[in-house]
């Protein structure tokens, strides 16, 4: 706690941080796809796309399968991946592999969402099981034209649709950096409405900037790693109060893999 302008007021931060947000809805999206896999054992799974749930998704799946390669257009997000168990490729070293026909995967999980990978490059494969990530949230016509999710899954022998969504609450997309800060932003309103509090701030900032434009990996790292609000009030004791309301809307966010048909 510290005092605002006079000591009548004071100034929290949410023991929440950005990151903590970002885990629980990585994690959300890893168990919905395990639960679909079933405990099946792999030899080799394809994942697309490192950022965001990518490469958490990619260590857990360690557990269920001999090799997991990790693919992105990005070769700087090499250094997100901290599991020396991953294999990570860059576009290049993927496309070489694929003409030199060494990929085999029987797991093949595309997290690439709008814009990422094409329908063309997923049907080099006949994996056992294909999952994509369906980007779209609430219905926007825009978006919903550019998605071509379905047109992905036209391989494997089963097919799952990833979806992500957040209980009675609106997003755009399924990204877990959409859903990230739509969690604080409406956390913020609702913290907004209790007695005695003056203000809110959502402590957010544009962090794919960094992440892709300055390709600065450990500031974007430093940067999630901040209270994810900031609050002005006469008392203190609304603390618990605020990190309730931040639980209760992280807790809406629920995923679950559809099964599509071939
Ligand atoms: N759906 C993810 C976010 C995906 S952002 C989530 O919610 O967490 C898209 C990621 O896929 C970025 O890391 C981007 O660099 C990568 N990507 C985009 N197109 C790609 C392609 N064709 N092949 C591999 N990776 C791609």
């Amino acid at each position: 706690m510290k005092y605002g302008i006079t000591e009548t007021v004071k100034t929290l931060d949410s023991k929440t941080k950005v990151v903590d947000i970002i885990y629980s809805i990585v994690e959300e999206k890893t168990r919905a796809v395990k639960y679909f896999l079933e405990g099946e054992e792999f030899r080799e799974t394809l994942i697309f796309g490192a950022y965001l749930c990518g490469n958490y998704m990619a260590s857990s799946l360690l557990n269920d399968s001999e090799k997991v390669i990790l693919v992105d257009i990005y070769p700087h997000l090499r250094d997100i991946v901290r599991n020396e168990r991953i294999t990570f490729m860059d576009i290049n070293s993927f496309n070489l592999a694929l003409r030199n026909g060494r990929l085999n995967p029987d797991l093949v999980i595309d997290l690439t969402g709008l814009g990422g990978v094409s329908p063309e490059v997923i049907s080099h494969f006949d994996p056992e099981v294909l999952i994509v990530e369906n980007p779209k949230g609430v219905y926007d016509r825009d978006i919903y034209e550019v998605d071509n999710s379905l047109e992905r899954l036209r391989v494997g022998r089963r097919r799952g649709l990833l979806n992500t969504y957040r209980i009675s609450r609106v997003s755009k997309t399924s990204g877990t950096m959409t859903l990230t800060i739509d969690t604080v932003l409406d956390a913020c309103h609702e913290i907004r409405e209790l007695e005695g509090i003056l203000y809110v701030v959502p402590n957010l900032r544009y962090y794919e900037g960094i992440l892709f434009h300055e390709k600065n990996v450990r500031k974007f790292m430093e940067e999630i790693n901040k209270p994810a609000i900031t609050v002005s009030c006469l008392d203190e004791d609304i603390y618990p109060e605020v990190e309730k309301i931040l639980k209760r809307n992280i807790e809406r966010v629920k995923s679950f893999v559809e099964p599509v048909d071939r």
